[in-house]
């Protein structure tokens, strides 16, 4: 039988590289995608193929109708399956700008890259997905969507962003829900706040309030703490909680009195 493999979008860097890490150590076989030139993301993916994964990269936007079409393609052309699907890249608006100002193109921007890709990327999964179980009864497919804590905490300097991953966690109702008959569990993961290229510009902020007691475990999160999270889901070991939210926050969203 041949390997179970992962599609991870924006996996070559970031919180989707420890998600790839992760897949990669649970025996995943792995396409990654981003916009970068594959050259750059030479080193990491002979990395990752040195810890014993088939691993193959393509340029793709996944904003871009096109560019999803043809990253489905490839991991049909490379291995002929697919059984996890990780919609991992996104990002954050180039400046934050209170709500009381903010523009419309950065609005549009992030819901392209942040909501509507995922969203017909998932379609194009999910219709593969279906023909894979009708072909095997057995098989058990996953759709892991990597929305953030600002998908119900508001940042009134990034109502964009806020707007595009809450609009990801009803895409994660909606896809598990149309996808429970053909055995795809959809999942979504929500990071709190983790140390990557994304959060580079905002080191000070977010050191002084996780000094101040932001969080109930002080101390930034890393990709290896999502890439385990979304590693356990991708091996199954959430089998009958499709649909559910998995907090990597360090106990941000935690209430207290
Ligand atoms: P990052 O370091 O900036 O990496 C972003 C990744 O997404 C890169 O691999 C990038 O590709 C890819 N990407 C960006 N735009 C793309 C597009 N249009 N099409 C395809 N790929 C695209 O960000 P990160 O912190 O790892 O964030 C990853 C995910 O976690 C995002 O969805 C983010 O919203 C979410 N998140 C992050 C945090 C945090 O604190 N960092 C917290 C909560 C949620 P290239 O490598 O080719 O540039």
């Amino acid at each position: 039988m041949s390997r179970r493999v992962a599609l991870v979008t924006g996996g070559g860097r970031g919180i989707g590289l420890g998600v790839s890490q992760a897949l990669a150590a649970a025996g995943f076989d792995l396409v990654i995608c981003g916009v970068r030139e594959e050259s750059a993301v030479a080193e990491v993916m002979r990395a990752l193929a040195a810890s014993g994964a088939a691993v193959h990269y393509v340029q793709a936007d996944v904003s871009k109708a096109d560019d999803r079409t043809k990253l489905i393609a490839a991991v049909r052309a490379r291995f002929r399956r697919l059984d996890v699907l990780v919609n991992n890249a996104g990002v954050a608006p180039s400046v934050r700008a209170d709500i009381m100002d903010a523009g419309e193109e950065s609005f549009d921007r992030l819901i392209a890259i942040n909501l509507k890709g995922p969203y017909f990327l998932t379609q194009l999964a999910a219709n593969w997905m279906r023909e894979e179980r009708q072909a095997d009864q057995a098989f058990a497919g996953c759709i892991i969507n990597v929305s953030s804590i600002s998908a119900t905490v508001a940042s009134v300097n990034r109502g964009d962003y806020c707007i595009s991953k809450a609009g990801v966690g009803m895409a994660t109702q909606l896809w598990a829900s149309r996808l429970a008959e053909f055995g795809v569990n959809v999942y979504e993961v929500r990071p709190g706040i983790i140390k990557t290229d994304m959060t580079a510009g905002v080191v000070e902020k977010y050191d002084k309030l996780i000094a101040g007691g932001l969080l109930l475990q002080p101390r930034w999160g890393s990709p290896e703490d999502v890439g385990k999270a979304v590693a356990m889901l991708a091996r199954g070991d959430l089998p009958y909680s499709t649909g559910q939210v998995l907090m990597v926050d360090g106990g941000l969203t935690a209430q207290r009195l």
